[in-house]
């Protein structure tokens, strides 16, 4: 499978998260309610990886790069939904680099989380109060999160390219055999 870029890859995101096609295409209230919270719940699976990390269980890569996809796609799906380009946003930093905080992925998960956590909350006061959510706040939120799970990948060993395309072939991969809906790797 040929590399994408950022927004390839953004794109490609659109593309592939429909559950329900025909109640959704069209309604962007639910692309950006499903963008939103698939983000905070992938970010929840996520802590508990780094969570099992810290309490020395024996992990691998693979399932970092899998979790890791999963918030890599909701956050670009998500700056989709706003209207963004990834590449307007993030500028990736490739290949395997250190981590630019320390070698500490519950700093990086904290990071993640707050920024993730705005964002959350704005789509809530939209959803309770009908106030329009504020992008030119949200998007540095995004770029910020970005920020973060690149510093969890390249704790574990991975480049964000290695995440990526991981996360096309996992959702490639479920379309073929059209097992998109449900949950699990397992399907
Ligand atoms: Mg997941």
């Amino acid at each position: 499978m040929e590399a994408m870029t950022l927004n390839e890859y953004g794109n490609w995101t659109q593309g592939m998260w429909v559950s329900f096609p025909s109640e959704a295409q069209g309604n962007d209230d639910k692309s950006l309610f499903i963008a939103t919270f698939g983000l905070a719940g992938e970010t929840g699976e996520l802590a508990g990886l780094i969570h099992e990390l810290k309490s020395q269980r024996i992990w691998t890569p693979a399932e970092f790069c899998k979790e890791l996809g999963d918030v890599t796609f909701y956050t670009c799906f998500l700056l989709r939904t706003f209207g963004k380009q990834p590449l307007d946003i993030i500028t990736p930093r490739l290949g395997r680099v250190s981590p630019a905080y320390g070698a500490d992925p519950y700093e990086a998960l904290a990071r993640l989380t707050k920024n993730m956590g705005f964002v959350v909350e704005k789509v809530k006061k939209y959803l309770r109060d009908g106030t329009d959510v504020p992008i030119d706040k949200v998007t540095p939120c995004l770029r910020e999160a970005w920020a973060a799970i690149e510093d969890i990948a390249h704790y574990v060993g991975l480049s964000i390219e290695e995440v990526i395309m991981e996360n096309v072939r996992k959702i490639e991969d479920r379309k073929l055999r059209g097992v998109r809906r449900g949950s699990g790797d397992n399907r």
